[in-house]
């Protein structure tokens, strides 16, 4: 299909310094959780978005010298020669489809443990170290400063060796140079310290010597933060951001800004941001230069990125996590389909691998973080040799998944749901307050299915045993998902809790509209969403909420996922009350039993309704039917019967997904041609 002519603007070249960018899709920095360890799959993934269509991708954050290292986390390397070599083909990988290679140098400052280095932590001012740990950076003196400026420097040279076409001066997300600029945390009394102009030298010297060094070929651009939501304490896009922006203005080839301090900031999750949300803090930056400007808002969608080039907010659209949801988003707009575009669902599962300090994964998108490692691509796949019959009995997450895997590959596919509408879990889930673009993950799969001829529905079909026996199928996939647990069992509670009669509830009770009458106790053993969320829920409906876990902090597992801080936030607005690091021992006629997790002091609170969030068991009664009857349905000519998803392990959204795709692209497939990759150092 040809292009909407409404989005050709979005296809414009745009000059950045002495290099012209494509197009207007620019994919800014982003963890891949790979770093110097993985360069292949870096190579692999970032080669992928360009061949989608980014005229620019960057890598993720790349250390200048070893005085900065973020050891155990995925960061890279531009330290010596060996760098350079191990970058190449990431930059080779760009370049094949045209676009430019952008890198972002890094120095973390106080902002980086150096776990692996052990070199003592930087900072403008001797202080803590950001990260908690018993640990102090020293101050920087004349000395350092003027080294820090030689390793940027010969970090800048070495990536131009490399290729790069974009050098970044990375002045924001708390490392060095915006230490310097922050007036929290720089209290140096020198030249480099004090007012605004002594603490925007260090980043202007840093733009100069990056220019001078490497200007002649590379665009430099600067990273900054032009709002670090700390208020008045510190940068702000009223204040000090605003003049830092007009004393630069023209000096760098290229603005990249965004809000940061904390990264959870410039990535909240959809729970706490909409998309274009940074543009009430980044929308001056255009007015006061002439430089091209990029930032970024979670756009997925072509008419807010035309709207944001056309009402002069930026010159290119900058995306991370929707390039990670969709690498081929700017191919898909180009060839006028973008109602096939992954839209990215805001879940922020992408920044636990970064904070898991493994490969990246994502809730949408399968593929990412696999395409060295199993070769995946994200838009081709392997045409099946034959083409079998699959019935795939839930259509959640992983049913939708291998379904629609199943049908690209050619196969035939039934897909049988219990329900009246298809979806599975996505379809609770995503009733919850600030969870409603989850059901992005339903919806682009039923929409692709719909485009399948091979995938025949069937809604309102509660298969049994002996109904998949008369189905005629070559394999029988089981995606039949998972029920919340009953018993107080979850993962900091190993022995199940002693539960008598009253109003004790799981959430698929909640789900399914049981009545909820307060004071509500909702007991929290999981960790990740559903607990707040219902805890969100149920305040907003004027009930009275404690929310008690066995752990430290509410939701503690957000912390992955960048949303724990925000998550407390908002519930103590809410006047959600905290029982924190209590263990439910028991419960019966509307008392429950809290025990301290510490000195096991037990505490006894009245509820109207305890609502159990500890964990999930999986639904596979249906897989154990079946086993029960394995020469029966060897006998009716089916030739494997898999459980995948959270019917075999219950898990995450973004893992029954995977495991969906992963069963559709393998099964048919010797072991040996699936078995993935490692890299790991061999001695020479
Ligand atoms: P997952 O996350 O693994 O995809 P979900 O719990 O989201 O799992 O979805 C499982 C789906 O399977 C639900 O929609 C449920 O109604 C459906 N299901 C369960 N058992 C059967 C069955 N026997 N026949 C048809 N559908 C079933
Ligand atoms: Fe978007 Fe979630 Fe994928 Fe991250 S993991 S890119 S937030 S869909």
């Amino acid at each position: 299909m040809p292009r909407n002519p409404r989005y050709d603007i979005l296809f414009e070249p745009v000059r950045i310094g002495p290099v012209t960018a494509l197009n207007r899709f620019y994919q800014t920095p982003h963890a891949t959780g790979m770093g110097y360890l993985k360069p292949e799959s870096g190579a692999k993934l970032r080669g992928i978005k360009a061949e989608g269509g980014w005229g620019v991708v960057c890598t993720e954050y790349c250390s200048i010298h070893p005085s900065s290292d973020d050891s155990p986390f995925g960061f890279l390397t531009l330290w010596d020669e060996d760098d350079i070599r191990a970058l190449m083909p990431t930059v080779e990988a760009i370049h094949a489809y045209g676009s430019l290679a952008g890198v972002e140098l890094w120095h973390g400052g106080s902002h980086a443990n150096n776990r692996l280095t052990r070199e003592p932590i930087l900072a403008p001012s001797a202080r803590p170290a950001l990260i908690p740990q018993p640990g102090s950076a020293r101050a920087m003196d004349k000395a350092d400063i003027k080294a820090f400026r030689t390793w940027h420097r010969d970090a800048a040279l070495r990536a131009k060796r490399a290729g790069f076409d974009i050098v970044y001066c990375y002045a924001g997300h708390d490392y060095l140079p915006f230490q310097f600029l922050s007036p929290r945390l720089n209290l140096r009394g020198d030249e480099y310290g004090g007012s605004l102009a002594n603490r925007v030298r260090l980043l202007r010297e840093l733009i100069e010597d990056t220019h001078e060094a490497v200007g002649d070929r590379c665009a430099v651009a600067v990273r900054l933060s032009v709002d670090e939501l700390h208020g008045s304490r510190g940068i702000t896009s009223q204040g000090e951001g605003r003049e830092i922006l007009a004393m630069l203005a023209e000096l760098p080839d290229l603005w990249d800004v965004n809000v940061s301090g904390s990264l959870g900031n410039d990535s909240r999750s959809a729970r706490f941001s909409d998309e274009g949300f940074q543009e009430e803090h980044v929308g001056f930056v255009k007015g006061l230069t002439t430089k091209p400007v990029v930032s970024v808002g979670r756009f997925t969608s072509p008419d807010s990125m035309v709207s944001q080039i056309r009402r002069g907010i930026q010159d290119f659209i900058g995306a991370a996590r929707p390039s990670i949801a969709d690498p081929f988003l700017p191919r898909k707009i180009d060839e006028g389909r973008e109602d096939e575009i992954r839209e990215c669902i805001g879940c922020n599962i992408c920044r636990s691998a970064n904070n898991e300090a493994v490969p990246l994964r994502c809730t949408q998108n399968p593929t990412i973080g696999e395409e060295w490692r199993r070769g995946w691509h994200p838009e081709r796949i392997e045409e099946a040799a034959s083409s079998s019959r699959v019935l795939v009995v839930g259509s959640g997450p992983a049913g939708l998944e291998c379904a629609l895997t199943l049908g690209r590959r050619g196969h035939r596919v039934m897909l049988a749901e219990a329900g009246r509408k298809l979806g599975g879990r996505i379809n609770r889930e995503s009733n919850l307050p600030g969870l409603a673009s989850w059901v992005r993950v339903r919806d682009y799969r039923l929409h692709m299915i719909g485009k399948l001829p091979a995938i025949d529905l069937f809604p309102e079909s509660r298969l049994s045993a002996e109904d998949i026996l008369a189905l005629e199928a070559d394999h029988v996939v089981l995606a039949t998902g998972s029920r919340w647990r009953r018993d107080g069992i979850g993962s900091l509670g190993e022995e199940a809790a002693e539960l008598g009669a009253g109003a004790i509830l799981t959430p698929d009770d909640v789900f399914a509209g049981a009545e909820i009458s307060g004071p509500v106790l909702i007991y929290d053993d999981e960790h990740y969403a559903v607990g707040g969320a219902l805890a969100e829920k149920l305040s907003k409906e004027g009930h009275q909420v404690h929310l008690a876990t066995p752990a430290a902090m509410l939701s503690s597992w957000t912390v992955m996922t960048d949303e724990q801080f925000f998550i407390q936030k908002r519930l103590l607005e809410l006047s959600v009350r905290p029982l924190i690091s209590q263990r439910l021992t028991g419960a019966a006629n509307g008392v429950a039993e809290l025990a301290c997790v510490y000195t096991g002091r037990i505490r006894r609170h009245e509820f109207g309704t305890l609502i159990l969030v500890t964990g999930r068991v999986a639904e596979d009664s249906l897989y154990r039917d079946l086993t029960a009857m394995t020469g029966q349905w060897q006998a009716a000519g089916i030739r494997s019967v898999t459980r995948v998803g959270d019917c075999l392990a219950p898990s995450s959204i973004a893992d029954a997904v995977h495991a969906g795709h992963r069963w559709a692209r393998e099964f048919d497939r010797p072991p040996a041609e699936i078995a993935p990759r490692r890299e790991r150092p061999i001695p020479a």
